[in-house]
């Protein structure tokens, strides 16, 4: 038998895109195809496996190390929710106090050291918040951990805005490193030819467009479940794009170093795709 091959996967994009959503609803679709899948949430927000868990609480690895002390088993840190996927959360510094990166280090660290990286593990996703890559929201991608990065990000400008930051940032750990950009996904905010947008953003970006996630309410009624749409409602069409989504990645071999371009060919990339069709609105042409 062919030797089993772990993944780690780093998820980045802007706040609120739906980083979290996404990944938790991807490793449901991917755990369905029977991968062994870890998830450590990389937000002092602590929301990364929520609907995994079901409302199980998972302490994060932070508040644990502070309240127990450093001498402690791996099941006080990580959980397992929906299908098995097992959920850790690294949190973070009370608010304003301390750099918000340190909980990853931290906890990746600990989980190695727990002996979490077991040899069954198919996937470990990194849920990585913010619009840049540095610091402490870079080491799941600094030395040789996660290998493969997927940008989530919508047709809105500052999400493409931050998707080209991050990128610079792969880009400058790319040319030391192994880590590649597997592609963007885009989480559909239902802007005017965002497909396309998206493509020709992730074209001149030096990479491809994994997957179009639509924008649906039943990501919503899973959400106040909390469940994964995978979960919530199994055989419905958004259920799908999920699971499509878990094949594209599953089955992607296109990976590149990025090639982040100006702030100049980004307007220029937007005006051509979204003011064009706003502007024959306002003038009617
Ligand atoms: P992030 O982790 O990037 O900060 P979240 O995954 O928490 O973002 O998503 C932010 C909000 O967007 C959530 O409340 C979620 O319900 C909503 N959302 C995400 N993806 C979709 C989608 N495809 N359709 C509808 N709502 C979505
Ligand atoms: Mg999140």
């Amino acid at each position: 038998m062919a030797e089993k091959k772990l993944r780690q996967i780093a998820i980045y994009g802007k706040g609120g895109i739906g980083k979290s959503t996404t990944t938790q609803n991807l490793a449901a679709g991917l755990s369905e195809f029977g991968n062994n899948i870890m998830i450590v949430g990389c937000d002092p927000k602590a929301d990364s496996t929520r609907l995994l868990l079901c409302g199980l609480a998972q302490k994060t690895v932070l508040d644990t190390l502070r309240e127990s002390g450093d001498n402690i088993g791996l099941e006080l840190i990580m959980k397992q929710g929906f299908n098995k996927v097992r959920c850790v959360e690294s949190g973070g510094p009370e608010p304003g106090v301390g750099c918000a990166g340190r909980g990853i280090i931290t906890s990746i660290g600990l989980l190695e050291r727990l002996g979490a990286y077991t040899e069954d593990l198919d996937y470990v996703f990194y849920d990585v918040l913010g619009d840049v890559v540095c610091g402490g929201f870079a080491m799941p991608i600094r030395e040789g951990k996660a290998k493969e990065i997927y940008i989530v990000a919508s047709g809105e400008m500052m999400s493409l805005y931050a998707a080209n930051n991050i990128s610079k940032g792969v880009q400058k750990y790319a040319a030391k490193g192994g880590v590649r950009l597997g592609g963007i996904i885009c989480n559909s905010r239902n802007v005017d030819r965002e497909s396309e947008l998206l493509k020709a953003f992730a074209k001149e970006l030096g990479t491809q467009l994994v997957h179009f996630l639509p924008r649906d309410n039943i990501v919503q009624h899973a959400e106040i479940r909390r469940k994964t749409v995978i979960e919530y409602k199994s055989d419905s069409g958004q259920a799908n794009e999920y699971r499509a989504l878990a094949k594209e990645v599953a089955e992607n071999d296109y990976f590149t170093i990025p090639t982040p371009m100006t702030a100049d060919r980004l307007e220029e990339i937007l005006m051509e795709f979204g003011l064009m069709d706003s502007l024959k609105d306002d003038y009617r042409i």
